[in-house]
């Protein structure tokens, strides 16, 4: 560790452990298991999705069935690799029944762990994939279209936080790819320009 920083493990450690642990919603009785998150804990790029789908929940990871291979190339198309300067976490940590949007007690519940990795992980950019992503992060309740191609701010650090689409929805409307290229494009240039 270089001299002078802070150990963060012990923190990541704790949190860790109360999400393995977390009873504070309901979703704890019939998730598999929590999907707390994946990659760099360093990273200066945070991707935040929705919550674990059947696959995630099984496996522990975010993003590792079809949507998350489709997470995987739109970042390799921005010079990006899972776990390479790259952090992938979820609104929610556990899996809603039939994959239904998150409830708001659900998303109070869990969003202060997703803040906890924000503050441990210091990350320079924020891209919120999805409407739920963005509404909840950014605390509003506007269309995912109309954010697009804006600097939003997360929190009192104001992070950088870019919107686009979430790769389930682009499975289904592939049509739809091209507007998410040029989002990748736009948070790759917007993230060349950060001091
Ligand atoms: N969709 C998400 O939003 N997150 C995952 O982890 C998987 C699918």
């Amino acid at each position: 560790m270089p001299a002078g920083s802070v150990d963060a493990a012990p923190a990541w450690q704790q949190l860790t452990d109360e999400v393995a642990r977390c009873t504070r919603c309901e979703l704890h009785r019939t998730r598999t298991r929590p999907v707390l998150g994946v990659g760099d804990r360093q990273a200066q790029w945070l991707v935040v999705g929705e919550a674990p789908g059947a696959e995630e929940d099984r496996q522990g990871e975010p993003f590792v069935g079809r949507a998350g291979q489709l997470l995987d190339a739109m970042l390799r198309a921005i010079g990006l690799a899972r776990g390479q300067n790259v952090y992938i976490a979820n609104i929610l940590k556990s899996r809603p029944p039939g994959n239904r949007d998150p409830a708001p007690a659900e998303v109070a519940a869990c969003l202060p762990y997703l803040e906890r990795q924000i503050a441990l992980i210091r990350p320079r950019l924020i891209l919120a994939v999805g409407r739920i992503a963005m509404q909840n992060l950014l605390g509003t309740s506007g269309s995912l279209a109309g954010m697009r191609g804006q600097v939003h701010e997360f929190g009192g650090l104001k992070t950088p936080l870019i919107v686009t689409y979430h790769p389930a929805y682009l499975l289904r409307k592939p049509e739809d790819k091209r507007k998410a290229w040029e989002d990748l494009k736009f948070a790759r240039s917007v993230f060349a320009r950060l001091a």
